[in-house]
């Protein structure tokens, strides 16, 4: 009887150990400390700044890190991000654990304002805040899926890791990708920034993906429709937040 009620106890343990919650009150499993995370998330960038060219200042770097600094400064904790641009066609942008955003020149053809490119850094942002790399991992863990063969490993949105070589590409589910897009729409509305921008942006995603050269950032991503109608029914939530930072004074204003 005894011994019973110990094993359950442990095994309970266990499952209440490796629970996590969603910022968005979705449970999830969690085998990864966030330590581990943010590791994993610093070397990973290192590669890649490694392997893309830098660019280290001018007009570019100052906007991409005037956007990213204002909607990061909403975080709650570590809100001193390391922001860099890459020289490069893609049209993509990233967000690794341990506070790391990379952005690509390609995108800023795709997000022309700063309430657009706010709107990618939020959803990538919110990818991080809400660990869906931790998740991804576990669940591959759960499955007995390379838990020995996985040296480095992390989650990130399509293609980012083909130039790192070396680190294994999980990909994030559709679930999350939804979760990302609210979250960031609300982040990018405290930040100050104007969330019909979202709408926009992902407006300028689907014409772009009809080019000869079509967005990595969409190729998990929900369609175009389901995306745009979701967002869209949080607005009225956001208008508001919104409106508020702006009369608090958040009227970001990079170029
Ligand atoms: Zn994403």
């Amino acid at each position: 009887m005894h011994t019973r009620l110990y094993i359950t106890s442990a095994v309970l343990l266990a499952l209440v150990s490796a629970c996590a919650t969603s910022p968005l009150g979705r449970s999830q499993l969690s085998l990864v400390s966030d330590e581990e995370m943010a590791q994993v998330g610093g070397q990973a960038f290192q590669q890649i700044a490694q392997k893309t060219p830098v660019i280290g200042s001018g007009t570019e770097a100052r906007y991409v890190t005037c956007v990213a600094n204002a909607v990061t400064h909403e975080l709650p904790g570590n809100s001193n991000w390391e922001v860099k641009v890459f020289k490069s066609d893609e049209i993509n942008a990233f967000a690794l654990p341990g506070g790391h955003i990379g952005v690509y020149t390609g995108l800023l053809k795709v997000a022309t304002t700063q309430d657009q490119l706010a709107t990618v850094i939020g959803h990538e942002v919110s990818h991080v805040l809400a660990r869906h790399s931790a998740e991804r991992y576990s669940q591959q863990m759960a499955t007995g899926i390379g838990s020995e063969v996985i040296g480095l490993v992390t989650g990130v949105d399509p293609s980012v890791f083909n130039a790192a070589g070396g680190v294994l590409l999980l990909r994030f589910s559709r679930t999350q990708e939804s979760e990302a897009d609210l979250l960031g729409l609300d982040l990018m509305s405290r930040a100050g920034f104007d969330p019909n921008g979202a709408i926009t942006l992902w407006q300028n995603m689907a014409r772009a993906a009809k080019g000869d050269k079509p967005p990595e950032l969409l190729s998990t991503h929900p369609s175009d429709e389901t995306r745009i109608s979701a967002l869209q029914a949080r607005l009225p939530q956001d208008l508001p937040v919104y409106e508020q930072a702006r009369k608090n004074g958040k009227r970001p204003q990079c170029s």
